[in-house]
């Protein structure tokens, strides 16, 4: 991938997020305070109108400057986290302007430490995490068995949805939702879904 194949998955992560804006709006009403669709569309909104400046600019600076925006555009607790993501893995990128699956996989990693960092969570907290950490080890797991890039991502894919199920069978301990713990049971988690979207995106963009 280089610099112009990640600004067309950006513009393709933001048409997704809009078509499913309102299911993640609802899967939030349901456990917290329902504007992760919102949050999400009005993010990526901005990180859009921001590409056309970046078609020069290294892939690590172009995720940079959509962490950044990510940060500073969203309220709540998915911007900065997603942002605190994307930043991370500018940092992996820096001054690369072609990404292979081994850049990819070190930028998953980054964007992984970076949410447990700045959220100060782990996996099984119903949180996006319970489907960036169930894809990354399969991501690195198909990797190491030398599948081509596209069939990597998708068992990334695979991997988070089954996390995304995985988050209906948990209480959330970790953000809005934990404040009705148990009663979270039985919803999936908002941010997991949102993630499993994002990735779908870049799996099927290869
Ligand atoms: P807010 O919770 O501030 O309303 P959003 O609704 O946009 O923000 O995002 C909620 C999502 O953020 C949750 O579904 C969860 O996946 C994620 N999240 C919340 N807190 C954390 C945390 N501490 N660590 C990781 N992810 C978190
Ligand atoms: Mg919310």
């Amino acid at each position: 991938m280089n610099t112009k194949t990640i600004l067309e998955i950006l513009v393709k992560m933001h048409q997704k997020i809009e078509e499913e804006k309102d299911f993640l709006t609802e899967l939030d009403n349901a456990i917290a305070d329902g504007d992760h669709g919102i949050n999400m569309a009005k993010g990526f909104a901005v990180v859009e109108s921001k590409l056309s400046q970046l078609q020069e600019q290294s892939i690590g600076a172009v995720l940079k400057t959509v962490g950044m925006t990510l940060v500073s555009a969203v309220g709540g607790s998915a911007g900065p986290l997603y942002g605190t993501a994307f930043m991370k893995a500018g940092m992996v990128m820096a001054d690369k302007s072609i990404m292979d699956m081994n850049d990819f996989l070190a930028c998953m990693k980054a964007a992984v430490d970076g949410v447990m960092m700045r959220g100060r969570s782990v996996q099984g907290e119903k949180t996006m995490l319970d489907a960036m950490i169930p894809a990354l080890n399969a991501m690195e797991k198909a990797n190491s068995e030398d599948l081509p890039a596209k069939a990597v991502v998708e068992a990334g894919v695979k991997a988070a949805r089954n996390g995304v199920e995985y988050t209906k069978t948990i209480p959330a301990t970790k953000g809005r939702a934990s404040y009705i713990g148990e009663r979270s049971i039985g919803h999936q988690d908002p941010g997991a879904t949102s993630f499993t979207y994002l990735l779908d995106v870049v799996a099927k963009a290869l």
